[in-house]
């Protein structure tokens, strides 16, 4: 599903924020990204979503050669993957409806499938009997939530979270967490990067910690919410460790 092979990023101004990552992460991954401010997180996840482009290296994403790929082909290599972002990036002076249904319209999708499906995302988040409303009718929390429909909204096969519970309060971030959780039961591959280690502790899974442009720390750590590695990954190498 990706596939990072020395995979480095220098910005124009020379500051190397990722050195040679290799790494790969497969379908059905529960996936927690950690690591101090400036170690390059975000700078990997923009990667993943072609914000930036990697400057050496090999970068696969969904069966997509990010190398090789030419910058009109980026809108349907975001297609196949829903991105929560923690600024919410909700479009204000449209109705919850509007900002959910809008990722299904940008595709064709008939009005009636828009309907029905939206209106499904909706409850799965909780937030049915908010869709005439605006962005700025809510709270944070369910701002959030929002933004967790409307990159659900198209069913995508990869879930990317920035700090998904960077602005919202402790008991809004455990509900989104348990969310991200049920969404990946379902199938999705989810990729979270928090600062939060309390909620990596209680929600676990795998753990890669990036420093300083480096990946330091990549193992598994069971939880109660994952007891175990999903089929088909590799975790011969893993430490029990709790270095996140
Ligand atoms: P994190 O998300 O872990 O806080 P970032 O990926 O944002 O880290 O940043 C990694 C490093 O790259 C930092 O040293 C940061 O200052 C630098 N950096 C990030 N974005 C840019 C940019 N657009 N231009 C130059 N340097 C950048």
């Amino acid at each position: 599903m990706i596939h990072l092979e020395n995979v480095s990023k220098v910005y124009p101004n020379g500051t190397e924020a990722l050195k040679k990552l290799s790494l790969d992460i497969r379908p059905g991954e529960f996936v927690f990204v950690v690591g101090p401010s400036g170690a390059g997180k975000s700078t990997f996840l923009k990667l993943l979503i072609r914000e930036e482009k990697a400057s050496f290296g090999k970068l696969v994403v969904n069966g997509q050669d990010l190398m090789k790929m030419r910058k009109r082909k980026v809108p349907y290599l975001r297609r196949t993957m829903g991105i929560v972002f923690q600024d919410f990036r909700l479009i204000d002076k449209m109705t919850i409806y509007d900002n959910v249904a809008f990722a299904m319209r940008v595709i064709g999708t008939p009005e009636k499938a828009v309907k029905k499906r939206v209106k499904y995302v909706l409850k799965l988040v909780g937030l049915e009997g908010t869709e005439k409303r605006r962005p700025n009718e809510l709270s944070g929390g369910e701002q959030q939530r929002v933004s967790l429909a409307r990159a659900l909204v198209n069913n995508p096969e990869l879930l990317i979270a920035d700090e998904p519970t960077g602005n919202i309060d402790p008991e809004r971030s455990h509900e989104i967490m348990k969310m991200l959780v049920e969404i990946n039961k379902r199938g999705t591959t989810v990729i979270i990067v928090t600062h939060e280690h309390d909620l990596v502790k209680e929600f676990g899974g795998r753990v890669i910690r990036i420093a300083d442009g480096e990946i330091t720390h990549d193992a598994f750590l069971p939880s109660e919410y994952h007891p175990d590695t999903p089929k088909g990954t590799d975790d011969e190498d893993e430490t029990k460790e709790e270095t996140v």
